[in-house]
């Protein structure tokens, strides 16, 4: 069954009611389903048992301890892009030696403290940082296990912010640099070759595009393989998840089913062992965003319903134009249907959850559930307008867990001090 899903017309994540959560822990407030977290670990991990692969959750979709504590005992590994990524991913419990670390900005105490804790590599992303891991390691007397994150150069339609694999774009090498790239780092004594590494983007929902950038790498893999040895291929994520209608249909617009047909045979004939990143396919769909309405707004043009988030919480619309349902907890046979603006109050007019969407009617006091909210949701929210951070819920089955408390007032003026 659906995580999320009417009983007696009142919405309810696994077995418990939101109007019961929003009651108790108030909104704007995430509520993520366990289950459905532990149901796309497990599809995946299905998907390619046939295959010696680790999946690295990428902990910047959603880095909440409970998660990731979730996915660690699920026996996840975890890609991490900051030295604090890493700080939380290991007081979760999981597994420094299952640790890949990614990004075009590593600091020198972030390799250090990843090296001191024995992570299974960096993916690097320039020749510069090679220098920079390198001199770390010589300072901690140790060898740093390394891939280069290479940029095959394939077209991937998804919005341009979360497009990363082209040539135009700032991540990676690109793929006629590789081997020069490749022989410098075996030429530096405190490196050590693991493996190569690709991600291509985010929120893609072509298949192809996956086994374009596998046929693409295959050759060159190939070549380092023999050269200087190859412990891994990472394919990095990027996986799309269905937005649209997301009650009726869960599964991601792009299926698991579709990805593994593009790219498991080509895999499979590298002899590696495989890495995935996939951040937004494990959490997207497993998280909403409880909101509540708090005014009606006419202007001759245009009706505006105002709810108590705003993209403070939640900025995917306002960043990428992202898409989510909006959908009332306690569902109305009968209602009549008003195309409308559903905003917050943040002083912004990029601050919307939809613009012109047609919604039931709702009127003040009611809530709804702004679904698919799961990944790049509560990691990318701020105190912008001086607004805490909202509450973060896990639910399991009849349980349910605030796994975040809601932020307070005294709580945005801490870490200023008295010194004013
Ligand atoms: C963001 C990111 C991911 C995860 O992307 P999703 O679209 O959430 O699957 C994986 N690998 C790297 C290197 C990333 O930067």
């Amino acid at each position: 069954m659906h995580s999320f899903h009417y009983s007696n017309n009142i919405l309810h994540v696994e077995e418990i009611s939101l109007k019961q959560i929003a009651c108790e822990v108030g909104t704007p407030a995430y509520v993520y389903s366990a289950s459905a977290i532990k149901n796309s670990f497990q599809k995946f991990q299905k998907a390619f048992v046939s295959l010696d692969h680790l999946i690295c959750y990428a902990t910047k979709a959603n880095s909440n301890l409970a998660i990731l504590r979730l996915l660690a005992q699920e026996g996840a590994g975890f890609d991490i892009v900051s030295g604090g990524e890493l700080f939380k991913v290991l007081r979760a419990g999981g597994r420094a030696d299952q640790c890949t670390f990614a990004g075009v900005g590593k600091l020198p105490h972030e390799i250090e403290y990843a090296l001191e804790q024995g992570i299974y590599c960096f993916n690097v992303e320039s020749e510069e940082e090679l220098d920079v891991i390198n001199e770390v390691a010589r300072g901690l007397h140790c060898v740093a296990p390394i891939a280069l994150r290479i940029n095959p150069n394939v077209d991937a339609p998804t919005h341009r912010y979360i497009a990363t694999g082209k040539n135009k774009n700032k991540f990676g090498i690109g793929l006629d640099r590789a081997e020069s790239v490749y022989a410098q780092a075996a030429a530096l004594p405190h490196l050590k070759i693991r493996g190569l590494q690709t991600h291509i983007g985010s929120q893609i929902l072509t298949a192809g595009s996956f086994g374009e950038a596998v046929k693409k790498l295959t050759p060159l893999i190939l070549k380092i393989k023999k050269e200087y040895g190859l412990e891994f291929f990472s394919l990095g994520g990027g996986i799309g998840i269905n937005y649209q209608n997301v009650l009726e249909n869960e599964e991601s617009g792009l299926t698991l089913e579709k990805y593994a047909t593009q790219v498991l045979q080509p895999l499979k004939a590298l002899g590696l062992r495989i890495l995935f990143e996939p951040g937004r396919f494990l959490v997207g769909n497993a998280g909403v965003l409880l909101t509540t309405a708090l005014y009606r707004k006419e202007t001759p043009t245009k009706k505006f319903l105002i709810v108590d988030a705003g993209m403070n919480d939640l900025i995917r619309p306002a960043l990428y134009q992202g898409h989510h349902e909006i959908v009332p907890l306690q569902r109305q046979e009968n209602r009549a249907f008003e195309k409308i603006d559903v905003v917050g109050p943040v002083c912004e007019s990029g601050d919307f959850f939809a613009e012109d969407r047609l919604l039931p009617h709702l009127e003040p006091g009611e809530t709804v559930a702004i679904m698919s909210a799961g990944a790049y949701g509560f990691t990318m929210a701020s105190h912008y307008n001086s607004r805490p951070l909202p509450a973060e819920v896990l639910v399991e089955g009849k349980m349910m867990r605030v796994v975040r408390r809601r932020e307070t007032w005294e709580d945005l003026v801490r870490e200023e001090g008295n010194n004013f």
